[in-house]
């Protein structure tokens, strides 16, 4: 078995953290960190102090945890463990590489823990999930091309289309499916306009479309609001897209919002984007987040109580990467001390951070507290399906600063509020920035609300 190369990943990550963290703090907190290897998805860095080890852990977290995702595709979390701890790590299991596969660079090595076996279907995902079955069965089919998926991050969104490529090529090895992010698309399309004015007679356009045209069957660009801004690669899309299509080849994209939100977008672009199958994926429920634990656990062989199991779900609502993160953490402190989870305090200790972190966060039901209060009328009765005059205003602010501050899917948005549609949502939404452009008193409401929001 070979072993993730920890010091590579760290090396490469130190490099960002250079960048983005102030010299003294960089050089007190951060570049004595030494990186000792990785497990479950986490990479175990050592320190030397106490002090170290807590600051690294709170004040650094996000940058690392950044630093780390922009380097590798698999390292979601990091472990902070003190030199004279070490010794009880002498026979953790390591992650090795057969379990870890990177995607190489353009050639399709798909995430083989991402199938549709290993996704946890529950209220939030099931759409998305029939969605990508239909396309796996059928790709290139005339009701799912192209299939958008759209949903914030760490929902799932590239684990599902993952899955139809590892779907598909487990039944035609040979189908030739190109999985890219749109930054690389758009890195490729930049490069060809390079090499074409340095003469090189249309070359690497010609590489460009064998790439994205001749050589594909399907073609899957992950996080496609990359492109927004992006006049030419938005062009070059438009005619890969048509010319794959009517090939009768199948395109898959996903995006963190609905096509509709995409700013700064090439009309019919977009229109394409909406004209097969768009399905959203939201944030899992209670009883989702249970399963997907238990699940994760089971295929670790990681024996967790049913109360550590609800425990760490109530508290990690934000997205699926943070609970599998949580779920690492809390494995590797019961190893580390060579106890199963069934002790809630250890677990509270491991998971400290996050739940720290996320106590006075915003969400959709802070924010509708807030306006709730501050109109002082109920917030059942803003998520509520009343058509009653006195709450349109307080609903549509809601909706408004929602959107302003957490930017979920509108058709979550909708759902929220008594699964109302998105297009309601739209309106409500655009009334209130229409209103805040002409309207003085209005402003200063909002100012009002935002401040109780804080
Ligand atoms: P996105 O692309 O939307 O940011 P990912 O597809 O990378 O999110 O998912 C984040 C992590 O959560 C991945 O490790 C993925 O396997 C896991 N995950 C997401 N959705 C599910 C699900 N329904 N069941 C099990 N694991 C999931
Ligand atoms: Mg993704």
């Amino acid at each position: 078995m070979t072993e993730l190369n920890a010091s590579k990943i760290w090396q490469e990550a130190l490099e960002v953290l250079e960048r983005k963290i102030a010299t003294v703090s960089y050089e007190i907190w951060i570049k004595n960190l030494r990186p000792f290897g990785i497990s479950g998805g986490a990479i175990i860095l050592v320190a030397n102090l106490a002090n170290n080890k807590r600051t690294v852990e709170t004040t650094y977290k996000k940058e690392i945890k950044d630093a780390l995702a922009s380097v590798s595709e698999f390292i979601t979390e990091f472990v902070v463990v003190l030199e004279e701890d070490l010794s009880s790590l002498d026979d953790f299991k390591l992650d090795s590489i057969e379990e870890l596969q990177p995607l190489q660079e353009d050639i399709l090595l798909f995430n083989k823990l991402y199938t549709f076996d290993n996704f946890v279907i529950g209220g939030s995902n099931q759409i998305a999930y029939h969605a990508a079955k239909s396309v796996a069965e059928n790709p290139g089919g005339s009701f799912n091309n192209p299939l958008f998926v759209y949903g914030g991050v760490g929902l799932g969104k590239t684990h599902i289309i993952q899955a139809i490529g590892n779907n598909i090529l487990s039944a035609n090895p040979k189908t030739r499916i190109l999985y890219i992010n749109a930054n690389r698309f758009v890195d490729d399309f930049m490069d060809s306009l390079r090499d074409d004015s340095r003469n090189k007679q249309g070359e690497s356009n010609k590489k460009f479309r064998a790439k994205y045209r001749q050589n594909v069957d399907i073609l899957m660009i992950d996080d496609i609001q990359f492109i927004e801004n992006k006049g030419g690669s938005q062009d070059a899309l438009f005619h890969t897209f048509n010319d794959l299509y009517q090939h009768g080849k199948q395109i898959i994209f996903t995006a963190d919002r609905h096509p509709k939100e995409l700013k700064d977008m090439n009309d019919r672009l977009l229109s394409r984007f909406q004209s097969g199958l768009t399905v959203d994926i939201a944030k899992p429920d209670l009883e989702t987040r249970i399963a997907i634990i238990k699940k994760k656990a089971g295929k670790l062989k990681f024996k967790i109580a049913d109360n550590i199991t609800e425990f760490i779900a109530e508290k990690i609502n934000t997205n699926i990467r943070e609970l599998e993160g949580a779920l690492q953490k809390v494995m590797f402190y019961c190893n580390l001390v060579g106890k199963p989870a069934d002790d809630l305090d250890l677990v509270k200790e491991a998971l400290r951070d996050y739940i720290d972190a996320t106590a006075g966060e915003l969400s959709m039901d802070s924010i509708t507290d807030a306006v709730a209060g501050y109109f002082k009328v109920a917030k059942s009765e803003l998520i509520g399906k009343k058509k009653s005059k006195v709450v349109a205003e307080p609903r549509q602010i809601a909706i408004y600063l929602i959107h302003e501050y957490l930017s979920p899917p509108l058709a979550a948005i909708g759902e929220f509020f008594g699964g109302r549609d998105h297009t309601t949502v739209m309106y409500a939404r655009d009334k209130v920035s229409n209103l805040l452009e002409t309207d003085r008193t209005f402003v200063r409401k909002i100012d009002d609300i935002k401040e109780l929001i804080g």
